[in-house]
């Protein structure tokens, strides 16, 4: 079996010139309506790679804190890159005659968001044990059934004709086990055709390994997402916006930066005011 860092080694290119919302619609035969789409800012430059599963484990946090406005989605692609997957569109932007080219739209960046918040929620919830929060979300009907409500989801958890089962594992009333059961639902669906396996040759061919390879950005959130939710990891969030995770032995508890250009930035704005 694969070891932690090469099971999860990918790579997501960021755009140098960042990114811009146009108005585009997609390239089907007649299609007219037009929606704003994230697309690569001209003139094309360099990009340039970086490891968001094993150097920025906390990303699909900082991802889900995300409010799904224009300048957020964009100041975030700026940042870590676009989407990608399932959520690239081919587009003809407004500006005719013009390429099809490839972009993100606004709704598309809005649901992933909003499915990664819901998941969280719940998650976290759970993790505190916080009955208020879960019965929010969580509704036992009787004891034939368990519903979970969400922004734009609802959902069964259990019910005599769905996963009967669980209505016997779990304790009559209990929150947290479905809350968690229904964590694990949203990762599966949102993994299954964004995460494939395949076993790989590292560049000098003398070994091979199993990889997951992610579809992109979206895939290795998730991906992401599920290795943080079946271990123990602890996250914190910078002033820049970017969560971080402080699990030894990789980031002491106390750390309170995600990198030492953020902590330099507090220490000379302290110095400022102190002065
Ligand atoms: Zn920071």
């Amino acid at each position: 079996m694969a070891n932690g860092a090469d099971f999860f080694q990918f790579f997501w290119p960021v755009h140098e010139n960042g990114y811009v919302w146009r108005d585009a619609r997609k390239d089907m035969e007649g299609n007219t309506s037009m929606e704003p789409y994230l697309t690569l800012k001209k003139p094309l430059t360099d990009q340039r790679m970086y490891e968001p599963l094993t150097k920025k484990s906390g990303l699909f946090r900082t991802f889900a804190s995300l409010r799904p406005t224009k300048s957020e989605i964009a100041n975030f692609a700026n940042r870590y890159g676009m989407l990608g997957g399932d959520v690239d569109a081919f587009i003809v932007p407004d500006a005719s005659p013009s390429p099809v080219e490839v972009g993100e739209s606004l709704s598309k960046w809005k649901n992933e968001i909003i499915l990664m918040k819901n998941a969280l929620t719940l998650w976290d919830f759970a993790m505190l044990n916080d009955r208020k929060g879960l019965a929010q979300h969580i509704v036992w009907e009787g004891t034939g059934m368990i519903k979970c409500r969400m922004t734009r989801f609802r959902g069964c958890v259990a019910s005599r004709e769905l996963r009967a089962h669980l209505l016997e594992k779990f304790a009559l009333g209990d929150l947290v086990k479905p809350a968690l059961y229904q964590v694990n639902l949203f990762i599966n669906e949102s993994i299954k055709s964004r995460v494939t396996l395949r076993n790989m040759w590292d560049q000098d061919y003398k070994h091979h390994n199993l990889h997951a390879l992610p579809n992109g950005l979206i895939g290795a959130l998730w991906l992401q997402f599920a290795n943080a939710f079946n271990g123990t990891k602890q996250f914190r969030q910078c002033s820049c916006g970017e969560w971080f995770e402080i699990s030894p032995p990789i980031t002491r508890k106390t750390r309170k930066h995600c990198s030492s250009a953020c902590k330099q930035k507090a220490y000379r704005s302290k110095k400022e005011i102190t002065q």
